[in-house]
């Protein structure tokens, strides 16, 4: 039988992985059992949750780009009022489809949105694709988009990466340097801490922990769960 080669990997690559295995299983099993339990009891009703509908799903997310939780909740359901499915949205102006966006801002927005509708509909007859592959291939979809899709509309276990869960997987396991730097490390770390088949609801806990405990200007060190396992909390603090 022939032998079958190893393929090494890159240097870089390498010492990705060297990220995730140099976390500890102990603090990896903690981490993911706390955001759990934490999200079990203090994560957020939201109208998005409420719904696994692919297209629903890509609305939210194009809204939540830049946007404020409590800003996007009534457009979110204005806007599924006007166009409830993908084909309405499709089918719309673009200029109505900005319209109705007013007043969230960032106007490429809708009109990236609405680009996306023509494209589901033309190239998959009006359904949002599950592979990653295919999400990445609708212009306008990123990574995060993609992973955010296949998590919460097909229950995968896709990595997330937004500037809250940045934030909170940099302060807790990497703990110096840049984090606009790190992004590579991040996404390996983002999916590697999945549970496994609890992408939703890990990736779901990782945004609200981040909007919530671990914010950007003053996070809640002293309540924080996470406190003994973060990084950016000194040791005699803990
Ligand atoms: S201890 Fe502070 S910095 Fe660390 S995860 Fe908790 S809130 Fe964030």
């Amino acid at each position: 039988m022939a032998k079958i080669k190893k393929t090494p990997g890159t240097k870089k690559s390498r010492a990705y992985a060297k990220v995730v295995q140099d976390i500890p299983k102990t603090k990896k099993a903690k981490f993911q059992k706390r955001l759990l339990e934490w999200y079990g009891e203090f994560g957020r009703d939201l109208p998005w949750r409420r719904t696994s509908d692919p297209y629903k799903i890509l609305v939210s997310e194009v809204m939540l780009q830049q946007t404020q939780v409590d800003r996007v909740i009534p457009k979110f359901h204005e806007f599924l009022g006007k166009y409830p499915t993908l084909h309405d949205l499709a089918g719309a102006h673009p200029d109505d489809v900005r319209k109705t966006w007013y007043p969230l801002g960032y106007n490429i927005r809708p009109y990236r949105l609405h680009g996306i509708a023509c494209e589901a509909v033309e190239r998959y007859g009006g359904a949002i694709p599950s592979k990653a592959e295919e999400l990445l291939s609708l212009k306008g979809i990123g990574r995060y988009t993609a992973g955010a899709i296949r998590s919460f509309a097909f229950n995968k276990d896709a990595p997330i990466l937004d500037t809250n869960v940045i934030r909170v997987l940099h302060r807790i396991f990497i703990g110096k340097g840049d984090p606009k730097k790190q992004k590579t490390q991040l996404w390996v770390l983002s999916e590697k801490l999945i549970p496994r088949g609890k992408g939703y609801d890990f990736n779901q806990a990782l945004m609200d922990f981040g909007a919530m405990v671990c914010t950007a200007r003053k996070p809640l060190c002293l309540l924080c769960p996470m406190r003994s396992l973060c990084l950016t909390v000194s040791s005699d603090e803990k």
